[in-house]
C-alpha cells in the first residue's frame, strides 16, 4: 500500500545516488544561506554588480523565496493534512472543483508554469473539505515540476486520501519556458488530464468536461 509520502517523493528517490545528497538534512536556514551564496555566483558570473543597492539583497531574497515559498512543497512536513468527513448524505454523484489557481515552476528551465487545475471525484464513504483539494494542488505545485507528473500526483493523492478510484484532474497551463523563450509562442497552453476509475467511461468523462467547459 503506497502512502502519501511515496506519491510525494517524486523522481528524485528513484535515483540510487539520491541518498548521497549531503544537502538533504540541512536546516531551512542553512539551505537559504547555501542557495544565497550560489545565486550570488550566478549573478556575478552574469556580470552584475552586487554592490548595486538594488541587487545587493537579491541572492538572499531569491534563496528565501525558493525555500519558503516556491519550493515549499519539497518539504514533506508541509503536506496538507487531509481530514475527511463522513458522506452522511450519500452524495455519490460527481463533485467538481474547478478553476483552481495553479502556480508552479518548470523543472527543466526553472521558470513559471501558470494555469488552472480542475479536479473531480465521485465520493464513497467520505468526502474531503473543498479547500483541501486546493491545498493538495498547491502542495504538489510548489516544487520543480513537469505538468504530466503534477496532474498524476494530484489524482494519486486524492485516490489514496479518500480510498477511492474515481478521480480526475485536468490542468490547463502556460509554460513561460515556451511563452517567453524558445519558440516564443505567447498564446499556447498545455493541457494534461489524468482519468481514473469511472472517469474513463465516456459519459462520466463528458460530464466532467462539460462542467469545466472543455468538451
Ligand atoms: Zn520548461
Amino acid at each position: 500500500m503506497s502512502s502519501l509520502k511515496d506519491i510525494s517523493g517524486n523522481s528524485r528517490k528513484l535515483n540510487d545516488n539520491y541518498e548521497d545528497n549531503n544537502y538533504l538534512n540541512l536546516s531551512q536556514e542553512d539551505k537559504i544561506n547555501k542557495i544565497s551564496s550560489n545565486f550570488k555566483e550566478i549573478m556575478l558570473t552574469l556580470g552584475l554588480d552586487l554592490n548595486d543597492e538594488s541587487l545587493k539583497e537579491t541572492p538572499n531574497r531569491v534563496a528565501k523565496m525558493y525555500v519558503q515559498e516556491l519550493f515549499e512543497g519539497l518539504d514533506e512536513s508541509k503536506m496538507p493534512d487531509s481530514s475527511l468527513f463522513p458522506n452522511d448524505y450519500s452524495y455519490n454523484s460527481m463533485l467538481v472543483e474547478k478553476d483552481i489557481d495553479l502556480y508552479s515552476i518548470c523543472e527543466h528551465h526553472f521558470v513559471p508554469i501558470i494555469g488552472k487545475a480542475h479536479v473531480a471525484y465521485i465520493a464513497k464513504d467520505n468526502i474531503i473539505g473543498l479547500s483541501k483539494i486546493n491545498r493538495i494542488v498547491r502542495y504538489f505545485s510548489k516544487r520543480p515540476q513537469v505538468q504530466e507528473k503534477l496532474t498524476k500526483q494530484i489524482v494519486d493523492a486524492l485516490k489514496l486520501i479518500l480510498n477511492i478510484e474515481d478521480v480526475a484532474c485536468l490542468i490547463d497551463a502556460k509554460h513561460l519556458c515556451v511563452n517567453m523563450r524558445g519558440v516564443k509562442d505567447a498564446q499556447s497552453s498545455t493541457l494534461t488530464a489524468v482519468y481514473s476509475g469511472k472517469f474513463n467511461e465516456d459519459n462520466i468523462k463528458q460530464e466532467f468536461l462539460q462542467y469545466i467547459n472543455k468538451n
